[in-house]
């Protein structure tokens, strides 16, 4: 029997410095998830990372997705979910596809994007609502709020669809969503049910963060899915191992391409090469919200406020909160707000990591040579992570194994494709049969009482 991983808060040791009370606890994984952030405001890191020996790696040799799910998630969450339930668990979270196609030589893209809304984003949501689900007290109904300006909520409302006792509230600005937005939201259906607010984004998260801090409310087992929890790092762990074990020979080394905004991806990388993965090298490029690239340059870290607008608008990110926990890995410390309080080991992280801002005109030139060239199609974050890869080729020179991570599927970005292939990107099931699917949002004004009433009326608290 193996001792459970404890988790821990990356400001655990920032002692004396103004507005932060150092939370030094260490908390089982259910509470990481159930927590979503540390008191301090401070993110969760494992205590020990797993390791999978090299003997482990060789078995997983052709392995489908669900068993190199298997593989890594027991080995953080043995002790604490049984083998029997962590199974159904993943084998419900992963229900389809991850294409890995062939580019050029051992050369791959891997498409995140079969999920039911078409991002690499169902991965974890995925498998974090059905943990969710496992760990909440018998009985109980968990009611999650989440506030949205568009791809999030889409994301987290379907990976809870018909997940047992929890209930989905997704608030969303009724004039700042797009139509296809709209409709992805409103026809989720089954436990998720959607709130239009006549208001803006900041409108939709203060009603939230209002009912989580309303004391009447407590009794109503209000709950956040957001993205800074453990629980959604964990899952993006997974593809790093399944995409070795189908392309490696044995224990041969691969490198990834990593699109990066707010780095949870790119984190999963960095725990699969620390769990033993033999990962060559992490390319992590960024658009032109360069504060990483710029930081292994120069050593110095300066956030992008406000962040640059990009055509890969997922990552438009001016300081990624998984900087707190890849700092924490290389021994250094940032805050939620970009200050650094301890610097990590730089010369350590360029030995394992190299980071390349992809302007926009460069990645759409990128969609149009890859599909002329290769017959591939890219969207812009897809784009993004191939021209990191070309880079890193051009200056370290060529690599037999390497994996570049296309997150999203090139149909939800049909202009910017079109524009550059001349083709228009047929959609995927998923999203076609959104079109038919039908579902209208419950308006209301954005006032606070107006939403506690209506919360107060409706929300169910017992299964
Ligand atoms: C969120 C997102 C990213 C960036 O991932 P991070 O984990 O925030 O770095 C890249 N591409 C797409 C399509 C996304 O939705």
């Amino acid at each position: 029997m193996s001792v459970q991983i404890r988790y821990y808060s990356t400001n655990r040791n920032l002692d004396g410095v103004r507005s932060i009370v150092p939370y030094t606890d260490c908390v089982s994984f259910k509470d990481a998830l159930v927590m979503g952030q540390a008191p301090d405001e401070g993110l969760f890191m494992p205590e020990r990372i797993p390791r999978l020996s090299a003997d482990v790696i060789r078995k997983l040799r052709g392995a489908s997705y669900v068993s190199a799910a298997m593989c890594v998630a027991s080995a953080f969450l043995e002790g604490e979910v049984e083998p029997e339930i962590l199974k159904k668990i993943v084998a419900d979270s992963y229900n389809f596809d991850v294409p890995l196609e062939r580019v050029v030589d051992n050369k791959y893209v891997m498409r995140l994007d079969q999920g039911p809304t078409a991002s690499f984003k169902d991965f974890a949501a995925r498998m974090m609502a059905r943990l969710m689900s496992h760990f909440r007290d018998r009985g109980k109904r968990l009611n999650v709020l989440v506030a949205t300006s568009g791809d999030t909520g889409s994301a987290v409302g379907e990976a809870f669809k018909g997940v047992a006792g929890i209930d989905v509230y997704i608030l969303y600005p009724r004039a700042e969503v797009s139509g296809m937005q709209k409709k992805q939201l409103d026809t989720i259906g089954g436990n998720v049910r959607t709130v239009s607010i006549d208001g803006k984004f900041d409108d939709c998260q203060n009603l939230v963060k209002q009912a989580f801090s309303d004391a009447a409310l407590s009794y109503l087992n209000l709950t956040s899915a957001n993205s800074i929890n453990f629980g959604r790092i964990l899952p993006q762990i997974i593809y790093y191992v399944y995409a070795h074990a189908r392309l490696a020979r044995d224990d041969e080394k691969i490198v990834f391409s990593v699109p990066s905004g707010n780095f949870g991806d790119a984190l999963g990388c960095e725990f699969a090469r620390r769990m033993g993965l033999p990962v060559e090298r992490i390319i992590m490029p960024t658009n032109e919200n360069d504060e990483f690239p710029r930081y292994l340059a120069t050593g110095i870290y300066k956030k992008i406020s406000p962040s640059r607008a990009c055509i890969s608008n997922a990552m438009n990110v001016g300081h990624p909160s998984n900087l707190a926990r890849l700092f924490d890995l290389y021994g250094g410390i940032v805050d939620r707000g970009g200050i650094v309080h301890k610097y990590p080991d730089r010369e350590e992280m360029k030995r394992h990591i190299f980071s390349v801002s992809v302007g926009d005109q460069e990645t759409r030139e990128t969609i149009g040579r890859v599909y002329r060239t290769y017959g591939i199609m890219l969207e812009p974050h897809g784009a993004v992570g191939w021209r990191g890869l070309e880079v890193y080729i051009d200056k370290c020179g060529d690599f037999p194994l390497c994996v570049s991570l296309e997150t999203a599927h090139p149909a939800k970005f049909p202009d910017d494709v079109k524009a550059e292939t001349g083709v228009t990107p047929e959609l995927p099931q998923s999203m076609k049969d959104v079109s038919r699917k039908t579902g209208e949002p419950l308006p209301m004004s954005g006032d606070y009482r107006e939403f506690r009433d209506y919360l107060r009326g409706t929300l169910k608290v017992r299964e």
